[in-house]
């Protein structure tokens, strides 16, 4: 079975080019010009003239079927993936909740198959999580990284299941040797929790005082410390999730130009382009309840600027869909009641190219570098997911340049099946 992509114009991180592509049995045969090519023959046409045919996009930050326990998120692996997949979102890598107190890793490695294996509409990984640390944990680590191809395990600086320097040490040194990915949650515990207990304490409880509960300083050095660590690690590989503040990049900019390398850093679309005056609202402020919250226009531009020049590395989304009428409503009295997150896979690569590609922001092969190919790198899939080139997977988007169309809930596939 053979498909031939026709009269497009293919993007990818290096380049834009006007090419067919020649499809076999789910992979790339050929990228080519001119011709005809006998291999042609017979193979079904897909005409792409007058569109953009870019690598399937990869979000290596995704939250399906996550128990936070005060709530569950509306999308399973089913909606969560079908969302992905109508959005040109073609492979995920999840962020594996916390399982029970104690639990070895592989607990959730295995709760995880059970919850996407046989329920996913797109290709999927997983990243592993570390809540506690000793010997056992980190040899789990190894051994699941070897066994199950999971290259890339999670800790968190704030949370139950926050972790302290010094067992951020002991992770980091073993994941320097086992060429293991450090996934961060950076953000200041102590900060958060003075905040948020002073602001309950003070009857402070709108959703406009979550963002003053959560500051920029909080991430700040939460990022500083996370680099100093790995850096005293050896240069132990560290990724630093969902930066939302200028001062976040400082740190990081800081630690590249002092010479640190395996330093990896990713933004989402709601760090790029909302901002905190959506919680003054005290309903519509619910919505945005999320960890980091909406910062400072002055953040946003920050970003941009830094996907301008490359010193970010991905934007994925931290899709974690929680309804409005009903579990945002959980903290319409007390923010800190109100489960934390918001969705995004389905929206985050056409928001990127309206938002940054059509407004000048960033550039066509940049989209790709950040939405598909440096995603694929960061979970050890490149080349075979987020590129387009022979012998890669032919998960292809083709865009429509010409077409307008505003983005609406109603369009929005997540959480279907709650909806039905
Ligand atoms: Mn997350």
């Amino acid at each position: 079975m053979k498909t031939w992509v026709r009269g497009g114009t293919v993007v990818t991180e290096t380049g834009v080019q006007p090419e067919d592509i020649l499809i076999q049995d789910g992979k790339i045969l050929k990228v080519f010009s001119g011709g005809p090519y006998p291999e042609t023959e017979g193979a079904e046409v897909i005409d792409a003239t007058g569109k953009y045919i870019l690598p399937g996009a990869v979000d290596i930050h995704t939250h399906m079927d996550l128990d936070v326990g005060i709530a569950r998120v509306i999308d399973d692996f089913y909606t969560g993936t079908a969302a992905a997949a109508c959005g040109g979102t073609t492979t995920i890598v999840d962020h594996m909740a916390f399982g029970p107190k104690g639990c070895s890793p592989w607990h959730q490695v295995r709760e995880y198959h059970r919850l996407a294996d046989g329920n996913a509409a797109v290709d999927y990984g997983f990243h592993g999580v570390l809540q506690h640390v000793n010997d056992e944990a980190l040899d789990d680590m190894a051994q699941i990284a070897e066994a199950e191809g999971i290259t890339s395990f999670k800790v968190y600086m704030t949370y139950d299941y926050r972790l302290d320097d010094l067992d951020l040490m002991k992770i980091l040194t073993r994941a320097e040797k086992e060429h293991i990915l450090i996934a961060c949650h950076c953000e200041n515990h102590g900060i958060v929790t003075y905040f948020r207990e002073r602001f309950v304490k003070e009857g402070r409880t709108q959703a406009r005082w979550h963002p003053v509960s959560r500051p920029a300083e909080a991430e700040a050095e939460a990022v500083s410390r996370l680099l100093y660590l790995a850096r005293a690690a050896g240069e132990a590989p560290v990724y630093v999730v969902h930066l939302s503040t200028s001062g976040g990049l400082e740190e990081i900019q800081k630690a590249k130009a002092a010479g640190q390398r395996h330093i990896g850093a990713e933004t989402c679309p709601q760090y790029l382009l909302l901002d905190e005056k959506l919680y003054e609202d005290p309903q519509e402020g619910l919505k945005v309840v999320m960890a980091p919250p909406l910062r400072r226009k002055e953040d946003r531009d920050a970003l941009w600027k830094a996907l301008k020049e490359n010193e970010l590395d991905t934007v994925a989304t931290d899709h974690c869909p929680f309804t409005f009428a009903r579990q945002k409503q959980q903290g319409a009295q007390d923010f800190t009641k109100c489960p934390s997150g918001a969705p995004g896979v389905e929206e985050r690569l056409i928001l990127l190219y309206s938002e940054g590609v059509v407004k000048g922001r960033i550039s066509l092969p940049q989209l790709v570098k950040y939405a598909c190919s440096n995603p694929a790198r960061a979970a050890g899939l490149y080349p075979r997911k987020g590129t387009i080139q022979p012998g890669a997977d032919a998960d292809l988007v083709i865009l429509n340049p010409e077409k307008e169309w505003t983005l609406t809930a109603e369009q929005m596939h997540s959480g279907r099946l709650y909806l039905l």
